[in-house]
């Protein structure tokens, strides 16, 4: 007997169907003797739904109220798939981040996990009963209700996971496993068998949403085996782990975008040190992420200095850049929304020179410019024109796996 933690997203859950349809795979894992802990998110697009119905409202809507209102989308999974287990003969119980006890930091819409107690959960298993954990959702230190970030329940089911010693970590979905490239988007990827825990970190991190990329990082720190599987095919799926077999070891793991990015430049600086400590540190007591930086020189005793920030907080950060525009001793700043980055990953990167060329070389040919480039030990991004996204990711993706 195991102890199997289950998660399945929102397509896996979406109708009336669907529910029954997970209902039995879940029943059919405690048949076999085990005990099950199923993570749910909110059906289909219910969360988009729930933010469309708030912006309506109040578009500068609270953080507070917006996590109240989001965490209601997995409410409603787990006590629908309770009843449908239950239709089915079988003991189930849904419980609620705050009920499994599920602490988080107070950063509403993108709060942290600090700690989990597996007691509730422990005593319902200890009953023989299927649990039924809200993904996305924990509870601060005030006693409210808080939200992951989009893609959250990942995390979720990785944290109970890691807090019940579980034996099994399974994140069903709508695709069969991992792929060199969204299977939507490029229809010749392939699926891997195996992924390293930093490589789908890296890909996860520049854009490739098949896991949220904290859950990675919660699965890595604690080495959390997980298996990427569909709900719909029954396929096996793709482990992520610590190290992958040799003969599975390609020197590139996957071509990754994101659309969600934003760039700003700051033109016509004052060239004298400490310009760049300013521009940062400004956006760093924001909390403000920045990603790829480049600084140039411009005309007569000035910089140019550019980077890019996550959609969510570009017109912030354009914001406290532009009240502070006069003391940077800048000429005007710049904001493009129209950008998209690029990512090829692979662990073997290290040991083969030439990835950054063979992409660009791919860039070239498919008539694209590159508008920034950004590399570390086992990635190269680059900024490109966000219609270009597409069509870079089909070329880069082409050139290496082709
Ligand atoms: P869920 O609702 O199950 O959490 P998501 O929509 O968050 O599902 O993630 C699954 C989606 O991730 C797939 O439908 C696929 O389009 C997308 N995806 C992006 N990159 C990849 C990749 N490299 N491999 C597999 N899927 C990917
Ligand atoms: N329902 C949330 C979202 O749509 C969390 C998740 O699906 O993981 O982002
Ligand atoms: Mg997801």
């Amino acid at each position: 007997m195991a102890l199997i933690v289950q998660k399945f997203g929102g397509s896996s859950v979406a109708d009336a169907d669907r529910i029954r349809h997970v209902a039995e795979l879940i029943t059919n894992t405690y048949k076999r003797g085990n005990d099950v802990v199923v993570v749910l998110s909110a059906q289909g697009d219910t969360t988009d739904d729930l933010l469309e119905k708030a912006y309506e409202i109040n578009p500068s809507a609270s953080a507070r109220e917006m996590d109240m209102l989001l965490a209601t989308g997995e409410q409603q999974s787990i006590a629908l798939m309770a009843m449908a287990i239950d239709a089915l003969g079988y003991p189930a119980v849904s419980l609620t981040g705050w009920q499994v006890g599920l602490e988080t930091n107070s950063n509403y819409g993108v709060a942290r996990i600090k700690r989990v107690s597996g007691t509730r959960i422990r005593e319902e298993l200890d009953r023989r009963r299927i649990v039924l954990v809200a993904g996305f959702q924990g509870i601060n230190k005030f006693g409210d209700q808080t939200t992951l970030g989009r893609g959250g329940s990942d995390t979720t089911a990785v944290a109970l996971a890691v807090a019940l010693k579980a034996d099994l970590c399974q994140i069903y979905t709508d695709v069969d496993g991992v792929y060199t490239a969204d299977p939507r988007k490029v229809p010749n990827a392939r699926k891997m068998d195996e992924i390293t825990f930093d490589e789908m970190l890296e890909l996860a991190s520049l854009g490739a949403q098949v896991l949220h990329n904290r859950s990675v990082e919660m699965a890595k720190r604690y080495n959390m085996n997980l298996e990427v599987l569909s709900s719909f095919t029954g396929e096996p799926g793709t482990i992520v782990k610590e190290a992958v077999k040799q003969v599975e070891k390609t020197y590139i793991s996957g071509v990754a975008s994101d659309k969600n990015i934003a760039r700003l430049a700051l033109v016509g600086l004052e060239d004298t040190p400490g310009t760049a400590f300013k521009v940062f540190n400004l956006l760093a007591r924001e909390k403000i992420n920045v990603d790829i930086i480049l600084q140039s020189i411009g005309r007569s005793d000035t910089k140019d200095i550019s980077f890019t920030v996550n959609s969510s907080v570009a017109d912030r950060a354009y914001k406290v850049l532009m009240e502070n525009k006069d003391q940077l001793g800048c000429d005007h700043i710049d904001i493009s929304q129209d950008v998209s980055k690029v990512s090829v990953v692979g662990g073997g990167m290290v040991d083969n020179p030439g990835v950054a060329a063979t992409m660009f070389e791919a860039l070239y040919e498919a008539h694209i410019n590159i508008r920034m480039i950004s590399t570390s030990e086992i990635k190269v991004s680059v900024l490109i024109n966000k219609d270009d996204t597409e069509k870079a990711v089909a070329a880069i993706h082409d050139k290496f796996f082709a």
